[in-house]
């Protein structure tokens, strides 16, 4: 009997989701580069569900139901090509390759108009969840012909998380949309983790906690507006005991982030596409700054910072940062989904925002309550410019803005670096104004480049000769 669905790629992400669809009952056929690989599946868990394992990429096509579905789940970037090469002359017309990998976007349209020219179907999903999602249930981001995802909707729903009977998988949109999605949902992960560090900095080196104190902080914020997989999980990091040091285990580790490039990609896209990201793009520069360990080192002897300020209120500080946490998170998430609507306007994709946020309330790294505030939101507001103009978020940022700047203004006042905390403020105030300062850039950049500028009595174009008479003259 041939297999439903095959996978290709067995290391930790592609045996875990052949595994996970075993479990729900569907045939897989598995197959990896290196065979002894594939071997050693079989051996481990060949027990638990019904596959072939396939030596060869032949074999391994052979192996499968016609038009063949095909997840391919290799290392990013130029393996996925490679797989592409090697598979397209064994399939037939309307088979089906999901690339269920950290694929960049342009990389999944690039290769869906290839696979296209070929006659094959290709989609390009978004999966999060890491190893156990894989396993257990992840987020689905799938981008790609609509057809054909109805054709593989039943694995992919049935694999997925399932939140209150609804699973964490739905049709983004064509092309590289899901990529793209999965890309943000990686920067708002970025931004979410870099506030929980600031806030974890604050309690420890303004209030004074040690890190099994500030676990127990976060032990309690889980229970309420913050309650999520992320914040959980810092509760248990930050209890752990070091077994060599009988310390806590987060004050032996190295204080400096790696990234993979995802963050990254959603900070350089949001540049591409002109909308403000302030929250995620601090996020991945805060990382790079880590990075320079030793020459943190050097300026920690050099730079001057403040002089020691008296303890503060501990209570106060707690409650106030928990405040701020959840504001600033607020603006990375109406940052984020300011940024898929842009994509979507300028790609022509229709993306259902509310949907997404659906799709992440269970299975992803982002996980969270709040996420059906999300949804509600777009539900209301389908043409939303902006999370923050809901009465919703309008008032839990409106609530929490108090405390927001004291925490900001504590922060400076102490020294502690709050990159994600304060721009995300200042973001805040900036959009909440109807006057800012750029009219003086505009002034700035007609004295020096007759760049032009509005005027707010009417209408037109128009430039000052500040060098010669200083008298306007209309340009348009
Ligand atoms: P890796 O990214 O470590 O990739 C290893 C796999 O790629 C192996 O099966 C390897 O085969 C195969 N491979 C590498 N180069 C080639 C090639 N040229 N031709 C054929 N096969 C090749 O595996 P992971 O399981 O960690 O990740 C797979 C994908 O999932 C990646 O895109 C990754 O970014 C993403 N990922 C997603 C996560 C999430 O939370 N969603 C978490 C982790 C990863 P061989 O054994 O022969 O070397």
């Amino acid at each position: 009997e041939k297999s439903r669905i095959g996978v290709t790629g067995l290391a930790v992400m592609g045996a875990n989701l052949a595994r996970n669809m075993a479990r729900r009952g569907f045939t897989v056929a598995v197959h990896n580069r290196t065979t002894a690989k594939t071997n050693q599946f079989i051996e481990d868990y060949g027990h638990e569900g019904a596959f072939t394992g396939a030596e060869s990429l032949q074999d391994f096509v052979d192996a499968l139901q016609v038009p063949r579905t095909i997840v391919v789940m290799v290392k990013a970037g130029k393996p996925v090509d490679a797989v592409i090469d090697e598979l397209a002359p064994l399939l037939d017309q309307g088979d089906i390759i999901v690339d269920a990998g950290n694929s960049h976007f342009p990389d999944t349209d690039r290769r869906t108009a290839h696979c296209a020219e070929l006659g094959l179907r290709f989609m390009g999903i978004g999966v999060s969840g890491g190893e156990e999602g894989a396993l257990n249930g992840p987020s689905i981001m799938p981008g790609g012909d609509p057809a054909a995802y109805g054709e593989i909707a039943d694995v992919l729903t049935a694999i997925a998380a399932n939140i209150d009977g609804t699973p964490c998988c739905a049709h983004v949109g064509p092309g590289g949309a899901g990529h793209y999605v999965k890309m943000v949902h990686n920067g708002i992960e970025y931004a979410d983790i870099q506030l929980i560090a600031e806030a974890y900095d604050l309690l420890a080196h303004v209030g004074g906690l040690s890190a099994p104190e500030i676990g127990t902080i976060f032990e309690q914020w889980n229970t309420g507006d913050l309650e999520s997989f992320l914040i959980e999980i810092t509760g248990i990091v930050l209890a752990k005991t070091d077994e060599r040091t009988g310390g806590p285990l987060v004050d032996v580790i190295t204080d400096q982030a790696e990234q993979k490039g995802t963050g990254r990609w959603t900070a350089i896209d949001a540049l591409d596409l002109g909308v403000p990201l302030t929250g995620i793009t601090e996020a991945v520069f805060a990382r790079t700054l880590s990075a320079l360990r030793d020459e943190r080192r050097a300026a920690s002897t050099t730079l001057a910072g403040p002089a020691p300020k008296p303890a503060t209120d501990v209570d106060r500080l707690v409650e106030d940062v928990r405040q701020a946490l959840y504001a600033s998170k607020v603006v990375a998430y109406a940052q984020g989904f300011a940024q898929m609507r842009a994509a979507s306007q300028a790609n022509g994709w229709d993306l259902d925002l509310g949907a997404m946020a659906r799709i992440w309330r269970g299975g992803c790294i982002i996980r969270a309550q709040f996420l059906n505030r999300i949804t509600e939101a777009y539900e209301s507001h389908p043409d939303l410019d902006n999370l923050l103009m809901v009465p919703y978020f309008t008032e839990a940022v409106g609530n929490a803005q108090d405390a927001w700047r004291r925490v900001v203004v504590t922060a400076t006042e102490h020294g502690v670096a709050i990159p994600a905390f304060s721009s995300s403020l200042s973001y805040y105030d900036g959009y909440r104004r109807e006057r800012g300062p750029a009219n003086l850039i505009q002034g700035l950049r007609d004295y020096f480049g007759a760049h032009t500028y509005h005027r707010i009595d009417g209408d037109g174009a128009f430039h000052t000769r500040w060098s010669q008479d200083g008298a306007e003259v209309r340009t348009d």
